[in-house]
């Protein structure tokens, strides 16, 4: 039997500046830190407690482990599955680039048996699952493709966040595969991305309702300055009017979350993909 059908809630945990480009080059792990201003810290607890007694998987970026230990641990202690969303956020598709951030959050990883990857900007190449494979990971949800859609990359699982073919449906999706204007025009909406989340809010729990009702598990993205506002400062509010095709993601969705969670079971990705390995093992017997 396939598993029942559920939500696949997952929260990218980064810092805000993670949204604009311009800080993706600033190295100084202090700067960042600054920067962050304790944000990432002090969103955790609510954010925890917005989530109840619902279970999501929470991709962490791993300098935010550096910066407060207390936060991977405060993630696993509430029962939600730790995953790796990058050790600094900014576009990972070149191999080498990934192999060493994914080394510098080895310790972590390790320490908490991390098993799941999300690529920052749902962007990854080809050669990076065998890179996820010898680090121990199980799978990643780092393309996106219509719900239901679970594919192997060697030892690795890709489970894509969700989209929704709007018409026709004979393609043969394969990882990795480039989220592009050109999908979107040939009918593919990604209702899984927190942007789409921003600009249609309750129209995406329609459609989230609809998929269910066919027996398939929508995997979704949030992130925590969509769930608690990050302070408000000069420089974010600079940042914001500089780049006005962000807004979606900075729209207050802790309404949303709310109305998901009340309304339809969620798991986090890993006990999802566990439950259908079995449930394929059994059939395979
Ligand atoms: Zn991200």
């Amino acid at each position: 039997m396939s598993p029942a059908p559920r939500v696949l809630l997952s929260i990218d945990y980064e810092p805000w500046f993670a949204l604009f480009r311009h800080y993706d080059a600033l190295s100084d792990p202090h700067q960042r830190r600054d920067l962050d201003g304790g944000f990432t810290l002090h969103a955790i607890d609510p954010i925890l407690e917005q989530l109840g007694d619902s279970k999501a998987s929470i991709y962490l970026v791993g300098e935010i482990a550096e910066w407060y230990p207390d936060v991977p641990q405060k993630i696993v202690s509430a029962g939600h599955e730790l995953g790796l969303h990058c050790h600094i956020h900014r576009p990972l598709v070149n191999v080498n680039e990934l192999a060493e951030d994914i080394r510098a959050s080895s310790a972590w990883c390790k320490q908490y048996g991390v098993r799941g990857y999300r690529a920052p900007m749902v962007g990854i190449s080809e050669s990076a699952y065998q890179l996820l494979s010898d680090n121990g990971f199980a799978y990643s949800s780092s393309i996106y493709a219509p719900t239901g859609t679970l594919l192997q990359k060697g030892n690795v699982w890709e489970i894509p966040v969700s989209t929704l073919r709007m018409r026709g449906d004979n393609e043969v999706y394969t990882a990795p595969r480039d989220f592009s204007f050109k999908l979107l025009l040939n009918g593919e909406f990604p209702y899984g991305s927190s942007f789409s989340i921003g600009l249609l809010g309750r129209q995406i729990l329609r459609i989230i309702e609809s998929e269910l009702k066919r027996g398939c598990s929508p995997a979704i993205i949030l992130h925590p300055y969509e769930l608690v506002r990050p302070p408000a400062s000069n420089r974010l509010t600079r940042d914001v009017i500089l780049n006005p095709l962000l807004i979606p993601f900075l729209r207050d969705k802790s309404g949303f979350l709310k109305n998901l969670l009340k309304s339809f079971p969620v798991s986090p990705l890993g006990t999802y993909l566990d439950e259908m390995l079995a449930a394929q093992g059994a059939r395979n017997v």
